[in-house]
C-alpha cells in the first residue's frame, strides 16, 4: 500500500466502487479504495437488485427524479461494464408487476396509476385476470396490478464483480482487509486517512462506508451525518423452470427471479442494531408475504438465506457531496433501500464534484 494518493475512497461496496470507476473514467490516475473486509460483501451483496423508482413513488419529487435518472443510466452502465470486463450483469428489462391483494392495496395502486399517467410515465393498469394471464403464478386473490415496464432489475452480485474488475483494470489501487479509523485534518483541510496499516496522505477523501460511515472519526464535531443500520433479511428459493419473468411486488414483499433459477423473496426492515443475522421471525414474515403474492412458491426448495444492513440517514435520503466545512472531504452514503439503483448517478455526481472542486 503506497502512503500517498490523489484521492482515497473509504468503502468497497457498490457506492465506493462506482465512484472509483467514474473517477478513473474521468482521467483520475491515482485513486485508492480502502476496504475493511473484502470488496462488495456487505449491503450491496445482500440486495435484491431491483431498480424500481416508479413502483415505490407516490409523488414526483426531487428524489424520484434522481432515482429515475439513475435507473435510466443502467443500460449504458451495464453495456460499458460488459465491454470493459466481459461480465454480464444480467440487466433484466422485463419489468415489474405491482400487485394489489387487499382493497387498500387496490386504492393505493389506483392513486399511483393516476398520478404517474398524468405525469406521462410508463405504467399499465391490469385487472387481476390480466395479471394472471401475464404471470400465471400470481395469486388468484389478486384484485388488480400495475405493470411498470421501465422498472427493472440487475444481478447485484455480478454487478459487484464487474465493478471490482473494472476498477482494477483502470488502475485503481485496492487495499482490502484495511480499516480506516479516522480522517486526518490540517485545520479545515483534509490531509489523509489513518488506516489499520498506517496513514495514507491525500488531499481528497470520500466516505462511502455504508452504515458504518459515522464511525470514522474526523474533527470533534464530526461533519459526517449519523447513519443507522436497517436490517433486511432475504430468503432464496429455487424455481427451475422460472416461475415468473417479471419482478413481482406487493406493499408487503417481493419476488425477484434470477436467470439461473434462483427466486429471491424479500424482505424485512428492522432496527436491530448491527446484528446481521437471519431470524426465524424474519424468514416467517418474508415467506408469508411471498406466499400471498404467489401460493405457487409453496413447493419450492429454500436454498439460502442472508441478511444485510441498509445504511439510513435521519431523513432516509442519501447524503452526497462535499462534507461539512472541510475542504477535500466528500460523503456518499445513506443510500438506504436504493443504493444499487442510485449507484450510477452517484458515481457521476461525486466524480464531477471532486474534479470541479
Ligand atoms: C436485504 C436488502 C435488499 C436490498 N435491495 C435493494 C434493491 O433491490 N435495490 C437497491 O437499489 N438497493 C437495495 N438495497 C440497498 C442497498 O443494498 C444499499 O443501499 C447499498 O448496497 C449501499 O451501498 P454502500 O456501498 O453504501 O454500502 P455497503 O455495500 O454496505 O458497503 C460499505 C463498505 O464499506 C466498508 N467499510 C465500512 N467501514 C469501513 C472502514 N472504517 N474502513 C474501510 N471500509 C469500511 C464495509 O466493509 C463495506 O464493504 C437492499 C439492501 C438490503 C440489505
Amino acid at each position: 500500500m503506497r502512503d500517498h494518493h490523489d484521492i482515497v475512497i473509504v468503502g468497497g461496496g457498490v457506492i465506493g466502487l462506482t465512484i472509483a470507476r467514474a473517477l478513473a473514467l474521468r482521467g483520475m490516475r491515482d485513486v485508492c479504495l480502502v476496504e475493511r473486509g473484502n470488496l462488495g460483501t456487505e449491503a450491496s451483496w445482500a440486495a435484491a437488485g431491483m431498480l424500481l423508482p416508479q413502483v415505490e413513488a407516490d409523488k414526483a419529487e426531487e428524489f424520484f427524479n434522481l432515482a429515475c435518472q439513475s435507473r435510466d443510466l443502467y443500460p449504458g452502465f451495464a453495456a460499458a461494464l460488459r465491454e470493459e470486463t466481459g461480465i454480464d450483469v444480467e440487466l433484466d428489462t422485463t419489468g415489474t408487476l405491482y400487485l394489489a391483494v387487499t382493497e387498500h392495496d387496490h386504492e393505493e395502486i389506483e392513486k399511483r396509476y393516476e398520478w404517474q399517467t398524468r405525469a406521462g410515465l410508463a405504467v399499465e393498469r391490469l385487472s387481476g385476470i390480466e395479471a394472471r394471464e401475464l404471470e400465471p403464478c400470481v395469486s388468484a386473490s389478486t384484485l388488480g396490478a400495475l405493470r411498470f415496464p421501465k422498472d427493472i432489475q440487475v444481478e447485484n452480485r455480478r454487478l459487484l464483480s464487474a465493478l471490482a474488475n473494472s476498477v482494477k483494470k483502470h488502475g485503481v489501487e485496492i487495499a482490502t482487509q484495511t480499516s480506516v479509523a479516522s480522517v486526518l485534518l490540517d485545520g479545515n483541510r483534509v490531509r489523509g486517512v489513518q488506516t489499520s496499516r498506517g496513514a495514507i496522505s491525500s488531499p481528497t477523501v470520500v466516505i462511502a462506508a455504508g452504515t458504518w460511515s459515522s464511525f470514522i472519526k474526523t474533527s470533534p464535531e464530526s461533519p459526517i451525518p449519523t447513519i443507522e443500520p436497517v436490517r433486511g433479511q432475504m430468503v432464496c428459493l429455487e424455481a427451475k423452470p422460472r416461475l415468473t419473468r417479471h419482478v413481482l411486488y406487493s406493499p408487503r414483499g417481493y419476488l425477484v427471479p434470477r436467470q439461473d433459477g434462483r427466486l429471491l423473496a424479500g424482505s424485512t426492515s428492522e432496527n436491530a442494531g448491527f446484528a446481521k443475522c437471519v431470524t426465524a421471525g424474519g424468514v416467517a414474515t418474508i415467506l408469508r408475504n411471498a406466499l400471498e403474492i404467489s401460493p405457487a412458491i409453496s413447493d419450492l426448495p429454500v436454498v439460502d438465506t442472508w441478511a444485510g444492513l441498509r445504511p439510513r440517514s435521519s431523513d432516509g435520503l442519501p447524503v452526497m457531496g462535499p462534507c461539512g466545512e472541510i475542504d477535500g472531504l466528500f460523503c456518499a452514503t445513506g443510500h438506504y433501500r436504493n443504493g444499487i439503483l442510485l449507484a450510477p448517478l452517484t458515481g457521476e455526481l461525486i466524480s464531477k464534484a471532486i474534479i470541479s472542486s
